[in-house]
């Protein structure tokens, strides 16, 4: 270990000056030949793991039960992408809502900007998946199987014993378990529990594509937790990737306090030092770190924010007497010069645009019709002159029922005035969430009629309540008769 006592030896000037220079070229966990390093954190305690800990209890108990609960008998949450349905906080939606899902995707991204811009990645700390996972269930089960990460570390060096056996089936046994329940648990939110159901009480056979795509997510998530680990927080998420760029010295992040720091040294040498940095230069926060990194370096990008390294310093700190949070949650600028948290111009830019999405967002739910009507003119067919002289055109309806009652429609024609609807058959009666297609003629009489092409206005109501309005056109004479 490196120790950086002052006053500095050109020696460790020179080993300083390499180390700073290295890890921001090259991630903690892969080596100068580029090969994977393990990494072996030591068990996290502490205030904040605590806190994490229920956190993190609470948010699991929600994901694995989210797909069995039901808001007025409709699902919290479904993604069924394989049947284009979509039900959000019990309100389905439909591909036709396809630009409510884009608003309300660009407001999640803004959102995402402002919060790291002032909290920088507390998200990935606190209410990741990956990081939950990982953190609170996987490393927690290795740490009861496996020992301390010095047990873990020496036994895998050691050759294959009955005991390492023992211990390593067990550990990806129930690694394996865990995550089929959590590849059933992703599953039942694609495809609703009543398939999902259907699927894992029936034969694969009846179901085999679902089958293979539960057997798959439960493989992919294993090959995650037990091998891939922080690599996915490292390499592969692209949150992780942006946030350098979204980060500014403003930010709230954890962060080591260097100016109460620095100089590091032991508490043997502080003693004869005229004026020691708080840090002792253990390298607990380091040791703990569960992506390898040393925060004393500053804000990287493999640090997940999981407050391990501040509740190691804090139990270094009352061993010596020192106050918490030399590793804390800290802007640079409040470090630096002692700077409250500011509110920017890029803040301000940022929750404007956020408010204006919003409130956009708002405005159409609310204002959402309870169908979706389109109609358009029969293929092939021209207009046909009634024998009173009034002009008829065929069309196409296909109405969709949003919501989970079913709704007799009516259609009337709002413009021109003295036009009506005549459907092919009855009115249409339609279930909840179903798809009604049939036809319909739009008859106007002659005189409003203004050429080839003249526009309409339907109006859809159910009883009394008016529905939607839908523009259409219509085809007639080149000049009326
Ligand atoms: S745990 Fe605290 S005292 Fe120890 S090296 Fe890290 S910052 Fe310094
Ligand atoms: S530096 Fe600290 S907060 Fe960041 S990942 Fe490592 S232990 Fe977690």
């Amino acid at each position: 270990m490196i120790k950086i006592d002052p006053p500095l030896t050109d020696e460790v000037k020179r080993i300083n000056a390499g180390r700073e220079a290295t890890f921001r070229d090259r991630l903690a966990t892969i080596d100068e030949s580029g090969k994977r390093v393990w990494i072996y954190p030591n068990k996290p305690k502490g205030r904040y793991h605590r806190y994490r800990a229920i956190f993190a209890s609470f948010l699991i108990a929600v994901f694995f039960a989210g797909p069995f609960i039901d808001i007025n008998g409709h699902p919290l949450l479904l993604l069924n992408v394989f049947q284009r349905e979509f039900v959000i906080l019990g309100q389905p939606f439909y591909p036709q809502d396809f630009f409510l899902f884009v608003l309300a995707m660009i407001a999640l991204i803004v959102f995402i900007l402002l919060f790291t811009l002032v909290f920088g990645r507390l998200w990935c700390g606190w209410a990741c998946p990956q990081t939950v996972f990982m953190e609170m269930v996987f490393r927690k089960i290795e740490y009861l199987i496996e020992g301390s990460a010095g047990k873990q570390k020496s036994r895998n060096k050691r050759p294959m014993s009955f005991d390492k056996f023992i211990r390593k089936a067990l550990k990806h046994s129930i690694f394996f378990f865990i995550s089929f329940l959590v590849g059933n648990t992703f599953m039942a939110y694609l495809i609703g529990k009543e398939q999902f159901l259907a699927t894992v009480t029936g034969s694969p056979a009846d179901n085999l594509i679902a089958f293979n795509f539960i057997i798959a997510f439960g493989l992919l998530f294993y090959f995650i937790f037990s091998r891939f680990r922080e690599q996915a927080c490292t390499l592969v998420c692209p949150y992780g990737r942006i946030q350098g760029a979204i980060l500014d010295k403003n930010s709230i992040v954890v962060t080591y306090d260097w100016l109460r720091g620095e100089p590091r040294m032991s508490v043997k040498r502080a003693e004869k030092h005229d004026n020691p940095g708080d840090c002792v230069n253990c390298y607990a926060c380091v040791k703990v770190c569960p992506t390898g990194i040393d925060i004393h370096n500053g804000t990287q990008l493999e640090c997940i924010n999981c407050t391990a390294c501040m509740d190691a310093c804090d139990a270094i700190m009352d061993k010596v007497k020192r106050p918490h949070g030399l590793i804390r949650y800290a802007s640079y600028n409040s470090i630096e010069n002692g700077e409250k948290l500011k509110v920017d111009a890029r803040m301000v830019g940022y929750s404007a645009v956020l408010v204006g999405l919003l409130g956009l967002l708002t405005f159409l739910l609310v204002t959402r019709s309870d169908i979706e009507m389109s109609i358009l003119r029969t293929p092939g067919m021209l207009y046909h002159t009634m024998e009173d002289g009034e002009i008829g055109n065929l069309y196409n309806l296909k109405i969709i029922n949003k919501t989970y009652d079913s709704i007799s429609l009516e259609i009337e024609v709002e413009s021109p005035e003295g036009g009506r609807v005549e459907m092919v058959g009855s009115s249409p009666e339609i279930e909840p969430q179903e798809v009604y297609e049939g036809a319909c003629f739009i008859i106007i009489p002659p005189e409003q009629v203004t050429g080839v092409k003249s526009p309409v206005v339907l109006r859809v109501m159910s009883g009394d309540r008016e529905l939607e309005t839908v523009k259409t056109s219509f085809m007639g004479p080149v000049s009326s008769p």
